[in-house]
C-alpha cells in the first residue's frame, strides 16, 4: 500500500486549474456570449473553472477555496460574486488577473492551494478508514449475534 495513495481525479483537476489559461479551457461551452459581464475570460480570470453538468449547465467552481456556485446572471460580476459567497478567499481578496500577481502571491496561491487540495484529500482518506473500521464493527457483532 501506497503511504499517499494518487489524488482523486477531481483534486487532480482542481490543482490543474490553477493556470488561467486551463480555467478558461474548461468553459467552452460556457452559458454567456464573450460581449456579456459574466464571460468565460472573466469567470477564468477571477478563478473558476466549469464543472457544468447537464442539470446544471452554469455551475462552477473556484480552483483555490473550490466554491461551487451556479445561477449566474449574464450582468454579474465573477470577482463581486466570488468574493461575497467566498469571504475567506486569498484569491478573490486579491482580486488581481494572474498576469498581475507577483512572484510572490503567485508562489503563495500555489502554496495554499496544494495545502487546500492535500488537506481534503487526507481527509477523505481518513473517513474512509473510519468507514471500513465502523464497517468491520458491524460485522463483527454480526458474527457475535450468530453464536
Ligand atoms: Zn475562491
Amino acid at each position: 500500500m501506497d503511504l499517499i495513495p494518487d489524488l482523486s481525479n477531481a483534486y487532480k483537476l482542481q490543482l490543474s486549474m490553477f493556470l488561467e489559461e486551463n480555467r478558461l479551457e474548461s468553459f467552452k461551452k460556457w452559458v454567456f456570449d464573450d460581449d456579456q459581464p459574466c464571460n468565460a475570460a472573466k469567470m477564468a480570470e477571477a478563478g473558476f473553472y466549469s464543472t457544468a453538468t447537464k442539470s446544471d449547465p452554469d455551475l462552477v467552481q473556484c480552483f483555490l477555496c473550490s466554491k461551487p456556485l451556479d445561477g449566474w446572471d449574464a450582468k454579474d460580476n465573477p470577482w463581486e460574486e466570488h468574493l461575497s459567497h467566498s469571504k475567506t478567499c486569498t484569491f478573490a481578496k486579491l482580486k488581481l488577473p494572474e498576469e498581475e500577481l507577483t512572484c510572490v502571491q503567485f508562489a503563495a496561491i500555489r502554496k495554499e492551494q496544494l495545502q487546500n487540495v492535500y488537506k481534503k484529500h487526507f481527509a477523505d482518506l481518513i473517513q474512509d478508514r473510519k468507514d471500513a473500521w465502523d464497517e468491520f464493527c458491524a460485522s463483527i457483532e454480526e458474527v457475535a449475534k450468530m453464536k
